[in-house]
Formats: C-alpha cells, structure tokens, sequence
C-alpha cells in the first residue's frame, strides 16, 4: 500500500510545483518586501517595545482590510481570543459551544476564562461549526431565563459561541450568527487561520461581536508571534486595548490599575513586520489562491482523493490545503509516504474531546468531525515567490 502509485505522483507533483528537491515544509513565512527596513527602523528609534507607531498603523491596516471599525493588536491569537471571550462576557463556570476539530489554542483559551466546553460537530464542506447542528443542540438543551441562556442539564450559562474558520475557508457564519441571536448567545470568532478570507463579500471574524486573527510563524502573514482583536463595538475596543496593556489608567507618573489586566501587548518589533507583511497580503493570497487551483485541476485525476475547495459563497485565502482520502489507511500510508520523501503533510488535528484535558467535556454527534479527522491531509501551501 505504501508503494501507491498515486502518492509519488502526488509528491513529485508538490516537487515540481515548489520547484524543489529538497525538504518541503507544509508552510513557511515569505519575507520579501519592507520588514528588514522596519524593523531596523524600531531599533533605530528604541521604540520596539510596548509603544510605537507600528502598532498603531498595523491596526490601522487590520481594520481597513478586514472593514471592522477597530482592531486591537495582542502578543498572540490564543491571549487575543482569550481577551475576546471576556469581553464578550464569558466568567468562570459559564459554558462555550466550539468545535472538536481546531487547533488546541481555540480550546484552551476558554479553559482560560474558566468556562466549560461544549463540542458540537462541524460540516463537511466547510469543515467549521454546524449551524443545522448548532440549532438542535441548543433547541434540546437550552432554556431562557431572562436574559440568560441555561443548559438545562448542566444548570450553566451559555455564554458564547465561538466557530472557527478551519485551514481559511469560512464557515456558515450568517447562520450561526442568527442562531446567536435567536438564543441571545454572542458570537466570537476565532478567525486565526482566516486573514483575507470573505463570506458573502464581508470578511471572517467582522460578523460576530468580536473576533480574532493570529500572525503566528505558520499563518498567511506573521509578526513572528502576535494576534489582533476586532470588533465594531468602541467601548469593547477601548476595554480590549486597556485590558491588553496591564489596565494602568493613563497619568504621568502615578502607577493605578483599575482592573484584573494583562501584559498581552504586541512589541513594537513584531508591529514592524505585520505592517510589512500587511502590504504583501493580496499578492500572497492571489498566490496562494493559484497554488489551491494547481491542486484543485491535479487532484481531480483520483477518484478517492477529493481536494477541499473554498465552499459555496465564500473567497477562502486557502492558507493551508488539504486532500481527504477515502479512509484512514489510504491516509495513513500517504502521511507515511510524503514525510520519508521529503514533503511535509500532517494530518487534521486530534479532535479536542480526545486530548487529556478535553476527553470529559460535553459532545454531541460529532460524526462530521470524526470522519473528517480520520482522512484528512493538510500538504504544502507556502506562498510561491
Ligand atoms: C493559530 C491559531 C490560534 C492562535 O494561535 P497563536 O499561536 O496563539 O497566535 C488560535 N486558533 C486557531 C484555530 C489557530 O489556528
């Protein structure tokens, strides 16, 4: 099985794509255009901590890509989300629907805020939370109290819903919002894997009451490690800036925190390079959006490998790629086969309520998540200079 025709034709193709014999990562950063002149321009300036102009103007530059009316940088996705949950309301003890199949960070910063997780299924063809599913989880489990919404079952409040933008193709996110709405639950988008992405024409993580974005090493533009809250709402944006920088009420000498604060800012430094990679992003997603169509056209020659396009209504930045092969085996052998001959692939994530401090959480019919789980590939998807 191993000896798979198709899988060498698979990783000769990646080879002649990426135009390389040697070692393919699934994805690496692409610093080509201003990031060394910025960042030489912090430490010229000394400015490359917590203040500087560059933070300033890479929020700027969020917000005007993504149309939310504020962006608030963070040190990375996981404290930006984190912030994110708090401020949409989420406290210790509450519950937060998400979905098994996303990278742990999406998982852990709702244990952060103390909140219980509920894991409901995602779809196929998006690959991101179900709002068919989503609905009739919480037709059957929740109840209104006044302007709370109760599992009954568990007694808890229902406190958010956060979907997640899997590999950068958008989920049915309209939907989910009307569900949020319909059960009075506020909606956080953990976007992290989704800068440059639409649904229906208006970007991911701008349709909930806030969302997030990560510029960690392996996504679409990086700042090294960093993270950005957005939201239409300006009080949430001015707690989120004061939450994120330790809470000190501004005065010039006198040290006084009106809150529970945190140090999650982004470094001027790192500021540097969002800004320079910001003014990259449209060509990196034009490439990468070429490279998805390379695949599309290669991978329709085989019959049990489907190559997960963009779904209906939507513009994915195709950050990563994948293939689902027909069962696990195939899958398997092909991740077996391509990492011995040098093309980096993985699998999906192990799905959240597998992970030790996961397995007791509430799920529902996650057989979505399960299926996909056991067949999917993520291959090479770096930006071709
Ligand atoms: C990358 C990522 C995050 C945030 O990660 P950081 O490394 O903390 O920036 C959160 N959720 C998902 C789904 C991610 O892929």
């Amino acid at each position: 099985m191993n000896n798979d025709p198709a899988f060498k034709q698979i990783t000769d193709f990646i080879k002649e794509t990426f135009n390389t014999n040697e070692f393919i990562p699934l994805h690496e950063p692409r610093f080509v255009g201003k990031e060394k002149d910025y960042v030489i321009d912090t430490i010229e300036s000394t400015f490359v901590s917590s203040v500087g102009q560059f933070v300033i103007d890479f929020e700027k530059k969020i917000a005007e890509y993504t149309g939310a009316k504020y962006a608030v940088a963070a040190v990375n996705g996981t404290a930006a989300l984190h912030i994110a949950l708090i401020l949409a309301g989420v406290k210790p003890d509450d519950e937060v629907i998400t979905q098994p199949l996303t990278f742990v960070a999406t998982a852990n910063a709702i244990t952060y805020t103390g909140a219980k997780h509920v894991f409901i299924d995602i779809d196929k063809d998006t690959l991101g939370l179900s709002p068919e599913k989503l609905n009739s989880w919480l037709q059957k489990n929740a109840v209104k109290k006044g302007d709370r919404t109760i599992n009954k079952t568990t007694g808890r409040r229902i406190a958010a819903i956060v979907p997640m933008h899997t590999f950068g193709h958008p989920t049915r996110i309209d939907q989910i919002i009307e569900i949020g709405n319909k059960f009075n639950i506020p909606v956080v988008e953990d976007a992290a894997e989704s800068l440059g992405s639409f649904y229906k024409s208006k970007h991911t993580g701008t349709f909930g009451k806030l969302g997030i974005f990560s510029f960690n090493g392996n996504k679409i533009i990086t700042t090294g490690g960093g993270g950005m809250i957005v939201t239409d709402d300006e009080e949430l944006a001015k707690t989120a800036k004061h939450i994120t920088t330790t809470a000190k009420v501004p005065h010039p000498y006198e040290y006084f925190h009106d809150m529970l604060g945190y140090n999650y800012r982004l470094t001027n430094l790192a500021a540097a390079l969002g800004v320079a990679q910001m003014e990259q992003l449209p060509v990196f997603i034009d490439k990468k959006r070429n490279l998805a169509d390379q695949y599309r056209e290669f991978f329709e020659q085989f019959d049990e490998i489907t190559f997960v396009s963009e779904p209906k209504n939507s513009k994915s930045n195709y950050w990563l790629n994948a293939i689902i092969f027909k069962d696990k085996i195939q899958r398997d052998n092909f991740l077996e086969f391509s990492n011995k001959n040098k093309v980096m692939t993985r699998p999906a994530w192990v799905l959240m309520n597998k992970l030790p401090m996961y397995n007791n959480c509430q799920t529902d019919d996650i057989s979505n998540a399960t299926w996909i789980a056991d067949r999917l590939v993520n291959i090479p998807s770096s930006v071709i200079i």
